[in-house]
């Protein structure tokens, strides 16, 4: 079965979006073993989008659209599917039940225009979608395929996941792709593709290395049922544990951030950051893990030398002598503000986010992380590089890697 995806809307041509979505469901049509052939992008306009179904149509068994669901008059993609497929819009009752019930749930104004919501392509059934009031459409004509998801990100991904993705299991005939993604932290992308060589060289699982900020993700993949995927998973992923040892953070779900809190969980033990040139970037990379409180009690921006001193008690002399920028500071803010909250572990950044050197001279991207932790304190130094976005998030996941590898004793 070969796919065509046409993301529909003028703000995907002129650039102002960014078309993510083609991106989720390219990923979701590989795994469902299905080859996507094509991709179109064509504006809110009923003519040229009705003619981008009618080329995908004649090239294509499955064409599934992107956006132009909503009830606004520039959503067309509705009326272009029943124009391309020469099917009429038929009004369908149950749906407009089901979405004047919603509107009530969440207390929102009914607009007659939430009507054009209700109408289908005749035949075609709705694709429930569980984070929004537009359904998706589901149209078989002929041996074609047409189904269109909603654009708002945060509804058509869990419809890709969920009610298109069941349907694309059932229609593809094909094996799904499985995979598993181990995160590495601490080491090289060379360095692991050298000790993981022969392993990339295979073909069942592949395994390919991916470069992140500070990590490497290892994405195995193989063709097959889930059950017969982790069995060729499983001595794979085991011989790259062993291979590089606690280097290998998590896996799949799990993160840097989600392994420290459980390994702090596991103790029984409590975190407080204090954060300079990251910004806060580390208390919310932990904020994000639902359950995070169990462990972070909280957090300080200390951007200036006032706020380092006032609100973590560095001390004057140190901020004098040593600066702002150096290990003896970033001890101290790991120490004052584990101190100030009350908790086991005090983590702490400090550096030149750039651009350009500090007014001491001190390099862009030089930083400093301080772990005061029940028994010592301790900093580390990094010089990252250019760029004041990647040095903070470097120094954000330069922290956690620090804590990380304490709590697993390294
Ligand atoms: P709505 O009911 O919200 O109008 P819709 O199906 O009509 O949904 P659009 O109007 O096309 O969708 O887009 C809604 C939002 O989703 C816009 O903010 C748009 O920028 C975003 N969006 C649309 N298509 C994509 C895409 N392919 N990738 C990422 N974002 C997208
Ligand atoms: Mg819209």
């Amino acid at each position: 079965m070969t796919a065509e995806i046409i993301s529909v809307g003028t703000e995907l041509l002129l650039g102002t979006t960014v078309d993510s979505n083609a991106a989720t469901l390219g990923q979701a049509l590989a795994r469902h073993g299905i080859t996507c052939r094509h991709r179109q992008t064509v504006g809110d306009h009923l003519g040229r989008l009705t003619e981008a179904l009618q080329l995908a149509l004649s090239r294509s068994d499955l064409v599934i659209t992107i956006g132009g669901l909503g009830p606004t008059q520039d959503d067309l993609t509705r009326e272009g599917i029943a124009a391309a497929l020469g099917l009429p819009l038929v009004a369908q009752p149950a749906l407009e039940k089901h979405l004047r019930a919603e509107f009530e749930r969440r207390g929102l104004r009914w607009v007659e225009s939430n009507l054009r919501q209700t109408m289908l392509p005749e035949g075609a059934e709705a694709l429930s979608n569980p984070h929004g009031t537009a359904p998706g459409l589901w149209c078989e004509s002929g041996d074609k395929i047409v189904t269109a998801l909603p654009g708002p990100p945060r509804e058509f991904g869990p419809m890709v996941a969920g009610p298109l993705g069941e349907r694309l299991a059932a229609k593809s005939g094909s094996e799904p792709i499985q995979t598993r993604t181990l995160k590495v932290v601490g080491v090289g992308e060379s360095r692991v593709e050298e000790l993981l060589a022969d392993l990339m060289a295979g073909s069942h699982p592949t395994l390919a290395p991916y470069a992140k900020t500070g990590e490497v993700h290892l994405r195995l993949a193989a063709q097959g049922s889930q059950a017969a995927a982790d069995a060729v998973f499983d001595p794979v992923e085991a011989v790259i544990r062993e291979r590089l040892g606690w280097h290998v953070v998590g896996r799949d779900d799990e993160s840097l951030e989600s392994r420290v809190l459980d390994l702090l969980a596991s103790r029984g033990e409590t975190l407080a950051v204090a954060e300079s040139l990251t910004g806060g970037q580390v208390v919310e990379r932990l904020c994000r893990i639902p359950g995070a409180s169990r462990v972070l009690v909280g957090g300080v921006v200390a951007y200036v030398n006032t706020v380092k001193r006032d609100l973590l008690g560095v001390q004057p002399n140190t901020l004098q002598e040593f600066t702002a920028v150096s290990g003896e500071t970033a001890c101290e803010m790991a120490e004052g503000v584990r101190n100030k909250l009350g908790a086991a572990w005090g983590l702490s950044t400090t550096g030149v986010a750039g651009p350009g050197p500090d007014s001491e001279g001190h390099p862009e991207g030089l930083v400093f992380i301080g772990l005061a932790g029940p028994n010592s304190t301790a900093s580390e130094r990094h010089v990252f590089g250019l760029g004041r976005e990647i040095n903070r998030a470097r120094a954000a996941q330069a922290a956690l890697i620090r804590i990380y590898r304490d709590l697993v004793h390294i």
